[in-house]
């Protein structure tokens, strides 16, 4: 935005329960599925080796999604699609008879009025997809016949054929001149309405959404395909949303290669580029303007095979996750990507915009299903949706609005808007920011990710009460858990069955131990963390698999500050209840203090500030101020690690911050690469090292000799904690607490640049390290 005179934020600024229960017995099958009226694309998509189940095979059973699920339910049910269409038909020269106008970032003199009406579009037609709620079907109906009366009045209205807005086309002439001054982001707009369209349509089956959605995006491709590339680069510095995605999904959907060739127009070079070569250049960018450009590249690489769109969203989900992201799973302050690393800093009222990390889910998403190898992909998954998007629902509220900023400042509390819009939650009509749409889209569509299938074999990603309905095999899948409350869930199989085939289940990196039990049997199956374990069997209805996951406390340290740390337990980021008080900086926190003091809740105390706090889980942080990072009062320790055999330190090859940087030795030559912090890990410890903020481990986890050692994001892998073993000479082996291997250099050299990596206790003198405390 920061082309723009007027910046969005800038402009933001400057401005200032009901529980459905009705809702599971919803549906036109009798609360059967309602997958069939979904349409499919013409195209498959490349690269893809695991896949969603449609809407309507999975439903929510009783726990806190089904909770969210209903509230947003309660809302889409409610609110008046006449008021909706008031912009719209304003614009395109229609009567609005006599509905009222709505506020915030709906209001009629806002510039990029009408983003809301594509998510609502998106969520009404989840909501029939899922639950076949034909009151949202009909709003979707409604609106969906509304604007193709818009779109046909174009010419009374003087705009191009197709175009649908609630502002006039010019300023779109304005965009491409780069003189637009409003603070508008028209193809924002654009790009919820074509991707709210594409919904009705795809999920409801409704012809008359395909047909105005299809008008839309020509209209877009005669109004791009006339721009020279620099000046359509030009434009692109204007944010966009996901029209990349959208477009390549229209192809797809349609198989028609204009939309594909319109899609490419919008692949922002000044973003790519960078990201193409696994550079993290977000500093200063707006963060949620990237990220759908990154899940549009994901949609681009299925689309056309291109390797480089699968790297560029790779690499960005690598950076974002790893350089960008606070505990919560949230990342951005104030709107903005800051330094790598930076999180200690900047801990303020507005960090974690709600649309985030909504789009970093789709990213997450689309990414492992091209490697559903990856359970690091799900551990983040859960870790975001479990901490902040369902986090960011109000439960005090019947119809469910949401946060926009996750507040981490000590004495922080949800419930933080924009200036326009209230500032606080959102409203039914006078709010309408990002966050509340991409609050809709989620909230009717939680259920997504937690299976996935690929043949006969069944993938469970997540730990959440449901059934899934696997129709095309005449299973289903029963799965109750109070998770991440109790550390156990249980699938029970019913339906016809015959002959072997596998259920993987995702084994979360924070876990140790994981037991999967059939029937009340262990088995002995490998269950390593950060991978999946497959049970295969010739199963039989009635089969139960219990999945146990136990759970510890594990600190986690901010990136670029060992000393501010939070508190989790399995995937639950755990946070202090300071009431209405706000403590005067971050609570000083006596990690060891820390006690679980129920088993029907995730309540536990501890001692901060020389006082008892009670702890709980952030998700339900709700109505209280609340710290998430803590002061954890042990100064940091920095030690140079110093090579027995070669007498060169450690450090990370050519000072790289980014996961799977590779650990070398070299002159000691002062460069912050060369410094390690340990962290204390219960009996053994972590080595953080200071430039990057990752943390030593083996590459893949591997228990080979000769393996190597670099650096990955401290995600909790047992490979990235070290036993010191004391020589008894003033120096130590240092063990692998996952392989047992020493950290050694490969073959014992002398040279510099040598690789570190992992040796059997051969007594060599690489195997030996001396510790050279420098703080
Ligand atoms: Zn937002």
């Amino acid at each position: 935005m920061s082309s723009l005179p007027v910046s969005r934020r800038r402009l933001l600024q400057a401005a200032g329960a009901g529980a459905l229960a009705s809702a599971a017995g919803l549906g036109p099958l009798g609360g059967g599925p309602a997958a069939a009226a979904v349409v499919p694309p013409v195209r498959p998509d490349l690269g893809v080796s695991a896949y969603p189940f449609t809407l309507g095979q999975v439903r929510l059973t009783a726990g806190r999604w089904l909770d969210n699920q209903n509230r947003t339910l309660s809302y889409l049910r409610f609110v008046d699609v006449d008021r909706l269409l008031y912009n719209f038909r304003a614009n395109h020269r229609l009567s609005t008879g006599s509905a009222a106008a709505t506020g915030g970032w709906d209001a009629p003199t806002f510039p990029f009025r009408t983003h809301m009406q594509g998510h609502l579009l998106t969520a009404w037609a989840q909501a029939y997809a899922v639950l076949g709620d034909t009151t949202c079907r009909a709003k979707a109906d409604y609106m969906v016949a509304e604007l193709a009366k818009c779109q046909a009045n174009n010419g009374a209205a003087g705009f191009g054929a197709g175009y649908l807005s609630g502002f006039p086309e010019s300023d779109f002439t304005a965009l491409e001149a780069r003189t637009l001054s409003n603070g508008n982001v028209p193809y924002y707009c654009v790009h919820k309405t074509l991707a709210g369209l594409l919904d009705v349509w795809r999920h409801t089956g409704n012809t008359q959404a395909r047909d105005v959605l299809l008008a839309l995006a020509g209209w877009v491709d005669t109004r791009t395909a006339r721009l020279s590339s620099s000046q359509m680069q030009a434009m692109l510095g204007t944010e966009f949303g996901g029209m990349n995605e959208v477009l390549a999904d229209i192809y797809q959907q349609t198989g028609d290669g204009r939309w594909l060739t319109a899609a490419q127009r919008f692949d922002h070079a000044a973003v790519f580029n960078p990201l193409a070569s696994n550079q993290d250049q977000l500093n200063g960018l707006h963060a949620n303007t990237q990220v759908p450009k990154w899940v549009g590249a994901a949609r681009e690489y299925k689309a056309t095979g291109t390797t480089r769109y699968r790297d560029i969203a790779a690499n960005a989900w690598r950076i974002a996750t790893g350089a960008h992201t606070y505990v919560i799973g949230g990342n951005s302050q104030a709107e903005h990507f800051r330094a790598p690393n930076a999180i200690a800093g900047y801990l303020t009222n507005d960090t974690c915009e709600h649309c985030n990390s909504y789009n970093m889910l789709k990213l997450t998403r689309e990414l492992w299903q091209l490697d559903p190898s990856r359970a690091d992909y799900f551990d983040f998954y859960e870790r975001t949706l479990l901490n902040h998007v369902i986090g960011a629902q109000n439960p005090a509220d019947s119809h469910g609005h949401v946060t926009y900023f996750t507040p981490l400042n000590p004495g922080g509390r949800r419930g933080v808007g924009p200036a326009w819009g209230g500032g606080t939650w959102s409203t039914d009509y006078n709010s309408f920011w990002c966050c509340q749409g991409t609050g809709v889209e989620i909230n009717t569509k939680l259920m997504d990710s937690i299976y996935f299938y690929n043949g006969t074999t069944l993938t469970v990603n997540l730990f959440v009460p449901s059934v899934l309905t696997w129709t095309q095999r005449g299973i289903t899948v029963t799965q109750n858990t109070t998770f991440p409350v109790s550390d156990t869930t249980t699938l029970t199989l019913s339906g016809t069955m015959s002959g072997s085939w596998s259920i993987r289940l995702r084994i979360p990196s924070w876990t140790t131990g994981a037991t999967i039990s059939v029937n009340g049997t262990v088995q002995s199956v490998t269950a390593t963390p950060g991978s999946y374990a497959t049970v295969t069997r010739t199963w039989a209805a009635g089969d139960t698999i219990a999945v146990k996951l136990p759970m510890r406390v594990i600190m986690r340290a901010a990136n670029d500050n060992a000393d501010v740390q939070a508190i989790t337990y399995g995937p639950a980021v755990l946070c202090g209840n300071y009431g209405s008080t706000t403590p005067a900086g971050l609570p000083a926190l006596t990690v060891s203090t820390i006690t679980r003091t129920s088993t029907s809740s995730l309540a536990f105390t501890a001692t901060a500030n020389g006082a008892t706090v009670n702890i709980g889980p952030f998700h339900d942080a709700q109505g209280f101020n609340y710290t998430v990072y803590w002061n954890t009062g042990a100064a940091a320790v920095t030690y140079k690690l110093v090579n027995v055999g070669s007498g060169l330190v450690l450090g990370i090859q050519d000072m790289s911050t980014v996961d799977g940087g590779l650990a070398l030795q070299w002159d000691d030559s002062g460069t912050a690469d060369h410094n390690w912090v340990m962290v204390t890990d219960g009996s053994a410890v972590r080595f953080r090292n200071v430039n990057s903020g990752k943390v030593l481990g083996v590459e893949n986890m591997s228990t080979a000799d000769n393996a190597r050692v670099l650096q990955w994001s401290d995600n909790g892998t047992a490979d990235h904690r070290w036993t010191l073993i004391d020589n008894g000479d003033g120096t130590h082996r240092i063990r692998n607490v996952n392989s047992g291997k020493l950290l050694a250099i490969l073959n014992g050299s002398v040279a510099r640049g040598a690789q570190a990596v992992q040796d059997p206790d051969n007594g060599s003198a690489d195997n030996r390290w001396r510790l050279v405390r420098l703080t």
